[in-house]
């Protein structure tokens, strides 16, 4: 039977039951235009990232504004945990698959915020520029720094325009309709399975598609024949199969979450239809990179309870692979996902250890006491206010103490602390001045932006900013140096075990500073950095996404020309939230 296509006419908003998508129609963009592409990510495509740019119809096509000739535009049915409750059909509510793209590999490729589908409930479809860049930027970002990801090509922005925020004083912001270009073997994901899920015990929702038995068969199928070749291969019997299949969700999730804590990388909305299948970085909303560490960061305003925040994540997912593993039974006995489950915290622990020794360039020996070193060493740097990603960068700096340096142990260690100190010092003084600035500059900000609970928070790290510097600033290095010579002086020592037996010393120490710089990040995407370029763009000019876009795919080099500041922290207002 023929289907209806025009989701604004005959596909409203409803239930969809006993299938996983609906066809759509992606709505055109008035005047779309390109604010940036990856010429990389397009490149997997087999596209010319210079060609797309010139070609006055790359907009169009690349936005669903056009749709390309094979294409069969659809939007996926899922459900999800969100905040711990089963919330029934969700599905893509804003983004569409145009269809897939075989040139050497196979992709998927989607548009995020080409409107209305039967998955949209009270919303537009629509996505506005500042979560189109910031969706774009970090997706590109993940990817360079070596974190599973889905991509992205390019955001266009238009003239079409929606309203998000209305001020109290009644006027409404009209922000421009803006369309992400994503990329992935896969979008599927764990709410993709729960679709078949009976009542739930506390709400009552069932998903739309429940007691469709081959349906669930047919999606587990088609996920490991697809995305798992080698288990569909090795293991002839069904049930073994999907343990192996789960055994390997399990493994790679754990791994995914040890690599963002390992950039403080703090997703923000971890419900479990943003947990990819394939174990990827999936659906960048109010995600945010950790500034100065703090173990109970949290990035996203709505998250009132901290259940997203950054310490929470290894067990969330671990909550959300649950989730996962009871949408799949019966076709996974229960008593087997919970022998797999068993295994999350030893392979999450040990991708953390393994990731963590690269960090601190810890290669030659295993020491037991390393993990203690660690703790110790983030404690150090929550008590001292240090930025994550720069004190990690300035490892690399301290020396292995060696025969020839050995005499001056102290000295070395002194210089060590000073380093750490004056980089903090820079990094206090630079974000209180920021964050003033913001302040003074901005006065109506504080009433005019419906988002208080942002503003509540950043008044609460100004008024603790301010406090910190009201400790004379000797008092507070004096302070701060203990700590750090502390932590420092056991670092060193353990630096001289990683020399012991090695004939090659100059080797060894080269070989350390290598692999530190190549795993700890010189530049992140800092949520000032996005909010700048997209403040830019919101005036009409683009260059900085691109600029920025460059900088990041170099996160470990410096780049002469292209410096993004390093020592401002904090900052950034209205870029969170999502169904903007
Ligand atoms: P998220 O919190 O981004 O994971 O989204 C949760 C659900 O809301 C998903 O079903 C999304 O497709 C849907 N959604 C998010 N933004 C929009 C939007 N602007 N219009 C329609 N649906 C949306
Ligand atoms: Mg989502
Ligand atoms: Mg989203």
């Amino acid at each position: 039977k023929k289907l209806p296509l025009d989701p604004s006419e005959e596909q409203g908003v409803r239930q969809v039951k006993g299938a996983c998508f609906s066809r759509v129609t992606p709505q055109p963009l008035t005047k779309p235009r390109f604010v940036a592409v990856s010429h990389q990510a397009l490149a997997l495509l087999g596209l010319d990232g210079e060609e797309v740019v010139n070609d006055p119809l790359g907009p169009e096509y690349l936005s669903g504004s056009k749709v390309m000739l094979g294409s069969e535009p659809a939007a996926h049915c899922y459900c999800g945990h969100q905040f711990g409750q089963f919330a029934g059909q969700l599905g893509d509510g804003a983004a569409c698959y145009l269809g897939e793209v075989k040139v050497p590999g196979r992709w998927e490729i989607q548009v995020k915020g080409a409107g209305l589908t039967p998955y949209s409930r009270q919303a537009d479809g629509r996505k506005v520029l500042r979560s189109s860049i910031r969706e774009f930027l970090c997706s590109e970002a993940m990817f360079f720094l070596g974190v599973p990801t889905t991509r992205a090509g390019s955001v266009v922005t238009s003239d079409s325009r929606v309203i998000r925020d209305v001020y109290y004083n009644g006027h409404a912001r009209h922000e421009r309709c803006s369309v992400v270009l994503r990329i992935a073997p896969t979008f599927i994901r764990f709410g993709s399975f729960e679709i078949f899920k009976p009542a739930d015990e506390f709400t009552g929702r069932q998903g739309p598609s429940y007691g469709r038995d081959e349906i669930r068969g047919q999606m587990i199928d088609y996920v490991i024949e697809m995305f798992y070749p080698e288990i569909q291969q090795n293991y002839p019997d069904r049930v073994e199969r999907n343990v192996a299949f789960f055994r390997e969700v399990v493994l790679r999730t754990a791994r995914l979450v040890a690599q963002w804590q390992c950039v403080g990388f703090c997703h923000g909305v971890l419900n479990t239809d943003n947990m990819s299948i394939l174990g990827l970085t999936l659906d960048y909303g109010p995600y945010g990179f950790m500034d100065r560490f703090d173990p109970d960061f949290i990035c996203n305003a709505s998250d009132n309870s901290g259940r997203y925040s950054y310490q929470a994540q290894p067990a969330i997912c671990r909550w959300n692979l649950v989730k996962l593993a009871e949408a799949l039974a019966p076709e996974l006995p229960p008593d087997r996902a919970e022998a797999v489950l068993e295994e999350y915290l030893d392979l999450y622990n040990r991708f953390y250890l393994e990731n963590m020794r690269k960090k601190l360039g810890l290669l030659k020996k295993e020491d037991p006491e390393d993990e203690i070193m660690i703790t110790k060493l983030l404690q150090t740097m929550h008590n001292t206010g240090a930025d994550f990603t720069n004190t990690f960068r300035s490892l690399s700096l301290i020396s292995c103490p060696t025969e020839e340096n050995s005499e001056g142990e102290e000295d070395s260690v002194k210089k060590a602390t000073d380093l750490l100190i004056e980089q903090l010092m820079f990094c206090i003084c630079s974000e209180l001045a920021m964050l003033l600035s913001m302040a003074q500059s901005n006065p109506t900000l504080f009433q005019m932006i419906s988002d208080r609970a942002t503003i509540a928070r950043q008044l609460e790290r100004l008024s603790k900013l301010k406090d910190l510097m009201e400790t004379t600033q000797e008092e507070l290095k004096t302070k701060q140096a203990e700590d750090w010579t502390s932590w420092i002086t056991q670092y060193r020592k353990r630096l001289a075990r990683e020399l012991e037996g090695q004939s090659d010393v100059q080797a060894v120490q080269e070989e350390r500073v290598r692999v530190m710089d190549s795993t700890n990040p010189r530049v992140i995407l800092r949520n000032y950095i996005a909010q700048n370029a997209i403040e830019a763009a919101e005036n009409g000019d683009f260059s900085e996404v691109q600029r920025v876009l460059k900088v990041l795919e170099k996160p470990f080099s410096s780049q002469p020309g292209l410096e993004l500041p390093a020592w401002v922290g904090g900052g950034g207002t209205s870029a969170e939230g999502e169904r903007d």
